[in-house]
């Protein structure tokens, strides 16, 4: 299931019941936040979901009213003590124009920070972050705006069909189909069994 909280809709200045811009998204136990406006903390623990295991954070372009949650927001999680590397992807001039200052700011942290940029076709996030369902896609597409900017599209596609008998052929205990079902990947041994 896919659940999607808009943390925050408010433009350029908060306003007591809007935080600015934030939305975070959540599927199969993994999670995915999209901007990170001043504030956006605040909205996550009035709105009761928890930011700590986002695995990735996407940024639309590097307005103040979007990013400026960030240090903030990084630095929670190392002080929570996350481990688990967190990714970042944005429009054109990630790091010029939005990681290098907020790094500068939010100084070192204890889990690794990586950057990098979606493909054109988008990218299948089991294949950057581990556990993620193999049906889960997202890609990027340009949006108008005075800066460069982008927006995102999530999409899960249509599982196929189950096949027992190729799942029993490949020695998948009969306690894993669910997650074969779901479209999650089951380590067997020091193999990896895909759900395609
Ligand atoms: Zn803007």
């Amino acid at each position: 299931m896919i659940s999607i909280t808009l943390l925050g809709t408010a433009a350029l200045v908060p306003i007591p019941e809007r935080a600015l811009t934030a939305a975070f998204l959540t599927c199969g136990g993994h999670s995915i936040l999209f901007d990170c406006g001043e504030g956006t903390q605040s909205a996550a623990v009035k709105a009761g979901v928890s930011l700590m295991k986002t695995d990735l954070i996407a940024l639309t372009h590097y307005h103040g009213d979007h990013i400026l949650g960030l240090p903030g927001l990084l630095k929670t999680m190392w002080r929570m003590g996350r481990t688990e590397p967190l990714y970042i992807t944005g429009s054109e001039g990630l790091w010029q124009k939005a990681m290098e200052p907020i790094l500068r700011l939010t100084g070192r942290t204890a889990y690794p920070i990586e950057l990098f940029e979606l493909p054109a076709e988008g990218l299948q996030l089991c294949r950057l972050i581990r556990g993620w369902a193999s049906a889960a896609r997202l890609t990027a597409f340009k949006t108008v705006h005075k800066v460069p900017s982008q927006g995102y599209c999530f999409t899960l596609e249509l599982a196929g069909k189950f096949l027992p008998q190729k799942a029993k052929a490949l020695g998948v205990p009969v306690n894993q189909w669910s997650r074969l079902q779901n479209g999650q990947s089951v380590p067997l041994g020091d193999n990896i069994i895909l759900p395609e």
